[in-house]
């Protein structure tokens, strides 16, 4: 009897020792199987500044047109209002509109803050107080993905106190071979310290758009070796032993507006400068401060002046810009029309293209091309906002995202 009991007491040890071991081995299996699908997605996004949508209609871009066909094309990006290079790369980033996120513009007084925000100083561009929203990298590196960035507008800044974990201070001059390697040399980086959320930045062809303008020959010497070192790129990737996980985002902030100078509207002599404590921005686009009791008198004469520029109320900016509601934004915006340039008498640019008009102009539009395991082959994009590149690549790494105003519905039927 007693040696039954026994018998049957270490068999049921025995069955309940294979069921724990059975039931270990089962969730360690399925955690191992989530981890190695999260570490299977890889998402790396460069913006080429100023690429508007239709230059590759007029240059040879060998490299682009293959994207297209193993990934997706959209016919065109659409840009946040006002269509600068910061506000746009940090909408980019946060998936919020410019009113939402604070870089109203290139350079600006926070009026909140009292402090002067400027692209071309360091000291600012790397003050976290200056960003609201929470950039996709940061985001990335809260779920436990490591991200790199070079040289994304407000990757240089701490945010919130966080950063990603491979960044470095803007360096225009660093050559494009040099931003390949370190891409190539992350993603090469053991599986710990391997970014898979990369995000970069070249400054061309929206440099040589702004000296010789988007219908030039330059543009589209320049557009064609952007193509071939896109190629040199792509190149250096498929020697990776992870290439077949890689995603790739090829996109951009803007386009490019032809100028010339028989449209030009100096504003100190369509206002009267006294009535003016400050004005922030730079052709085509500006935000004004107004002395007390002169904002109608000012509103008016803008308005009155040439039918080529407009000005609109603090909070009165037409619904569909989503701007002028935040209170960097002061009580004036002022835009021109596309082609029209507005400066003032003593300054006056050069150069023969700009940006910044309404992001309802095409010509202020600019590409979106994507390939990789997550996207369709051969998939037409119909135009969609910038700020929806945000909820897709959260969808792309598996991220929990906050509301913002981007939404994934707009570009899901791009992927898989
Ligand atoms: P925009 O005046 O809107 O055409 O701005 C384009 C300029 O922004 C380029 O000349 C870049 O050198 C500059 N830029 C772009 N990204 C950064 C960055 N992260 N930090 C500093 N400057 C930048
Ligand atoms: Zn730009
Ligand atoms: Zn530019």
């Amino acid at each position: 009897m007693k040696g039954l009991f026994s018998f049957t007491f270490n068999m049921l040890l025995t069955m309940n020792k294979l069921y724990i071991i059975t039931i270990i081995l089962i969730v360690f299996a399925s955690s191992c199987s989530d981890k190695e699908e999260q570490d299977d997605k890889y998402l790396i996004i460069l913006s080429l500044d100023g690429f508007r949508w239709d230059y590759p209609d007029e240059a040879n871009t060998p490299t682009l047109d293959s994207l297209a066909k193993t990934g997706v094309k959209a016919l065109s990006l659409k840009p946040c209002f006002p269509t600068k290079t910061f506000p746009n790369h940090y909408s980019i980033a946060t998936g919020l509109y410019p009113d939402h996120h604070g870089l109203v513009l290139n350079r600006f007084h926070a009026v909140d803050l009292k402090k002067n925000y400027s692209i071309s100083k360091r000291e600012t561009v790397t003050d976290g107080d200056f960003y609201s929203g929470k950039p996709i990298w940061n985001i990335a590196e809260e779920q436990g993905i490591t991200t790199a960035t070079l040289f994304w507008v407000g990757a240089s800044a701490d945010i919130n106190g966080e950063h990603s974990s491979h960044w470095g201070y803007y360096d225009e001059k660093l050559p494009w071979q040099a931003r390949i390697d370190s891409i190539s040399k992350w993603l090469s980086l053991p599986l710990e310290t391997r970014p898979r959320l990369i995000m970069w930045y070249f400054h061309e062809p929206d440099a040589t758009g702004h000296e010789f303008g988007p219908n030039s020959r330059e543009i589209i010497a320049i557009v064609e070796q952007l193509d071939e070192f896109l190629n040199k790129f792509f190149t250096q990737m498929r020697k990776l032993p992870i290439y077949d996980k890689l995603n790739f985002i090829v996109t951009s902030d803007h386009g490019m507006s032809q100028i010339s100078p028989d449209k030009i509207i100096l504003l100190d002599e369509v206002v009267d400068t006294a009535d003016l404590e400050y004005a922030d921005g730079g052709n085509p686009v500006y935000n004004l401060k107004v002395k007390d009791g002169k904002l109608d008198k000012l509103v008016d004469s803008i308005n009155n002046s040439n039918k080529h520029i407009t000005a609109w109320r603090h909070g009165m900016v037409p619904g569909e810009f989503h701007y002028g509601t935040n209170v960097r934004t002061l009580d004036l915006t002022v835009v021109s029309d596309s082609g029209w340039s507005i400066y003032w008498s003593w300054k006056q640019g050069k150069g023969l293209g700009t940006h910044g008009y309404r992001n309802t102009n095409k010509d202020m539009h600019a590409i979106f091309y994507a390939a990789g395991p997550a996207f369709k082959n051969g998939f037409s994009q119909p135009t969609f906002n910038n700020i929806d590149i945000y909820p897709l690549a959260g969808k792309i790494l598996n991220l929990k995202l906050p509301e913002v105003d981007g939404k994934i519905d707009n570009v899901s039927e791009m992927l898989r």
